[in-house]
């Protein structure tokens, strides 16, 4: 696995595969793997001749007062870990290689930047965006892997290779979660063991809005709100929203509808600790 440090080097390798006719995969990341983060190795090897993957904590999603700073990292691990998990590439930038002290354009999302986590974290859908667009003009990868745990992410990715005509395809790969169902996250090694245990309840309480919707519940409110009271009953996490909305638009609905699909989506602080997580249930 070969380690590129500088913008216009992973440019170079990449592009000189690509004239060769080899399909590349990249797969964005923040570093701190875990299994969620090499599912998305795995595909992407299936998939494509060269998996390229990118690590970087981007200031530009991060608000003044969330976890930059105290994000956490393991260089050497993660090497460890992509090497094994069959990385050809991995990029690892420095902050001002990719913003330069002129660095002046961005990226905005539409609406579905709008709700849920845009809502409650100004201006990181930007962020992003941006920083997608920024790999995906440096690598010009024929795939994009993303993970379904970001689903508002992917929706809006998604949305800018099209809206821009980007010449890639994002893939959305689904959630790994640990035994007891708690979605893995970088973030989860900062949860205390008692607060570890309870983040368990998420997945849980996702599970028992699914099993309302098929055995017959339609009005979305009624659902979204048996949602955050069951989230409620973890003494030591705090709701930040819980919502039930089109998997496609994630605007609301009165009542859903037959053989559409819902999402189910929440985020839920622990101490500092923001888990996100979500399901997508098949309407019947
Ligand atoms: P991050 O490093 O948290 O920015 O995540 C990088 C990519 O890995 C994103 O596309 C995430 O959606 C994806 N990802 C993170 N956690 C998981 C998980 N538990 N299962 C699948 N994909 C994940």
């Amino acid at each position: 696995m070969k380690i590129l440090r500088s913008p216009s080097a992973f440019r170079t390798e990449l592009e000189r595969l690509r004239t060769k006719s080899l399909r590349i995969g990249l797969v964005p990341t923040m570093g701190f793997l875990h299994q969620g983060h090499l599912s998305l190795v795995r595909r992407a090897r299936q998939d494509n001749d060269v998996v390229a993957v990118s690590l970087f904590v981007n200031p530009l999603q991060f608000g003044p007062r969330e976890d930059f700073s105290r994000y956490p990292r393991d260089f050497a691990r993660d090497c460890r870990l992509l090497k094994a998990g069959g990385a050809d590439f991995l990029f690892a930038p420095q902050a001002r290689a990719l913003y330069g002290p002129r660095f002046q354009t961005h990226v905005v999302p539409g609406s579905l930047a709008a709700p849920l986590c845009g809502a409650r974290r100004p201006g990181h859908f930007e962020g992003v965006a941006t920083v997608v667009a920024k790999l995906l003009n440096l690598a010009l990868p024929h795939n994009l892997y993303l993970g379904q745990k970001d689903y508002q992410q992917f929706l809006i990715v998604d949305r800018m290779i099209k809206d821009l005509d980007m010449p890639v395809k994002a893939h959305a790969c689904p959630i790994v979660r640990e035994k007891d169902g708690l979605a893995m996250s970088s973030r989860n090694v900062f949860l205390s063991q008692a607060e570890r245990v309870q983040a368990a309840g998420i997945w849980q309480a996702l599970k028992a809005c699914q099993a309302e919707i098929r055995t017959g519940e339609r009005q979305a409110q009624r659902l979204a709100r048996r949602l955050r009271s069951q989230l409620g009953r973890l003494t030591l996490g705090r709701v930040d929203y819980a919502e039930i909305v089109d998997a496609a638009t994630l605007e609301r609905v009165v009542k859903l509808k037959s053989r559409s699909t819902a999402a189910a989506l929440v985020a839920v602080y622990f101490g500092r600790t923001r888990l996100i997580d979500n399901l997508l249930i098949k309407v019947p």
